[in-house]
């Protein structure tokens, strides 16, 4: 098996050198153990919170150990009843190409008629995300006018498509202007953020939604979350999803300077993760599986070819270089 490990715990933006792909022979597999030949993997986000040193909700990736994170891949040898060769499963052995793992680590893949790597992604922990943190967290009702950060990526580029179909006006953040026509070609007002300071975001969403937004689907902090901050209407909702734009920060950065505003908007703000709501994923994939299979909701991916390519794929993610799920295709 080749895998990757880091070699270090990075102080802000890690290097390409962090990473080492190594090569180990996998011993015969114990009873109840399965062999998988992984076909893709995710990058994601919430990785770089793992290669800090320090357990949050999460522990940190050991120094040195094959680093861990979403993965669907064929069953190619079998040692557990209920799963055959041939059996295509996801599982949390990433970041390499053959994961060996007991046989209750590794789930069939639903059966909902989309290709295999949309599991990691609209119909995987992703869009899980954007369909809690729009429904459960922030409440969303039907009209609703709604804002939402890294708006052409994983999570937002679901929750801009979701939140639309509920009738009121959505405004996605973006940076890049291909991310901006993505945007705009399923019918959702695009705002980059790039080279706006707080004033001149805050316009630049007054202008594309002047009534003001109901909810903020929060994906980056910084810049994003003040200009949201100015632009939520008396009762707004915030869900507190991520904040990519503080993980590679070497100080931590100050408060947003206008958090009076959920005072005097009577706002209210909430974090989540998506692993304690695990159990309404069945409803999740009943309800977004469907219309996804139809083509009635829209997925981009962004694919990067062959297990090297993994660290930069994941590096990529804070350029801003993925439209939709960022992948590795092995
Ligand atoms: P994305 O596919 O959205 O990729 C990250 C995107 O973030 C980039 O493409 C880039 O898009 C944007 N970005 C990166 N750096 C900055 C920056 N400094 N300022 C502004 N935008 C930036 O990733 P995901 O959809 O997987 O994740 C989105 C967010 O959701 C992350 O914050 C992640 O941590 C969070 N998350 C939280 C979960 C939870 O349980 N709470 C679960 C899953 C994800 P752009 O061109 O717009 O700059």
């Amino acid at each position: 098996s080749r895998y990757f490990i880091i070699n270090d715990f990075p102080q802000g933006t890690p290097e390409r050198e962090l990473f080492e792909l190594q090569e180990a022979e996998l011993s015969d597999l114990a009873e109840g153990e399965v062999r998988i030949r992984n076909t893709w993997l995710s990058v994601d986000p919430y990785m770089r919170g793992r290669m800090s040193g320090v357990k949050t909700y999460i522990d940190p990736f050991v120094i040195g150990e094959p680093l861990e994170g979403a993965a669907v891949g064929e069953v190619i040898e079998s040692r557990d009843s209920r799963l055959a060769v041939g059996d295509k499963v996801r599982h949390m052995a990433g970041w390499r190409d053959i994961a060996q793992l007991a046989g209750d680590q590794a789930e069939p893949l639903p059966s909902i008629d989309v290709p295999e790597q949309a599991y990691l992604g609209v119909l995987g922990m992703p869009g899980m995300t954007a369909w809690t943190g729009l429904n459960r967290i922030a409440e969303m009702r039907d009209g609703d006018n709604v804002l939402v950060s890294a708006a052409s990526g994983a999570v937002g580029s679901l929750a801009v498509q979701l939140a639309k179909a509920k009738g009121g006006t959505v405004v996605g953040i973006a940076g890049a202007s291909e991310k901006l026509e993505w945007l705009e070609s399923h019918g959702i007002k695009a705002v980059s953020y790039r080279d706006r300071d707080t004033q001149q975001l805050t316009e630049a969403l007054k202008a594309a939604c002047p009534e003001g937004f109901d909810v903020y689907y929060e994906n980056v902090g910084g810049v994003c979350l003040e200009a949201a901050l100015n632009t939520l209407r008396t009762g707004g909702r915030i869900a507190v999803c991520g904040m990519i734009a503080h993980y590679n920060a070497e100080q931590p950065a100050p408060g947003p300077s206008n958090l009076a505003m959920l005072l005097i908007q009577r706002l209210r703000m909430q974090g989540f993760i998506i692993f304690d709501h695990w159990a309404d994923y069945g409803r999740f994939l009943e309800e977004v599986g469907p219309r996804v299979a139809k083509g009635e909701i829209d997925y981009a991916e962004t694919v990067e070819e062959g297990l090297e390519r993994t660290p930069d794929a994941f590096l990529a993610l804070f350029e801003g270089a993925n439209t939709g799920k960022m992948l590795v295709r092995l």
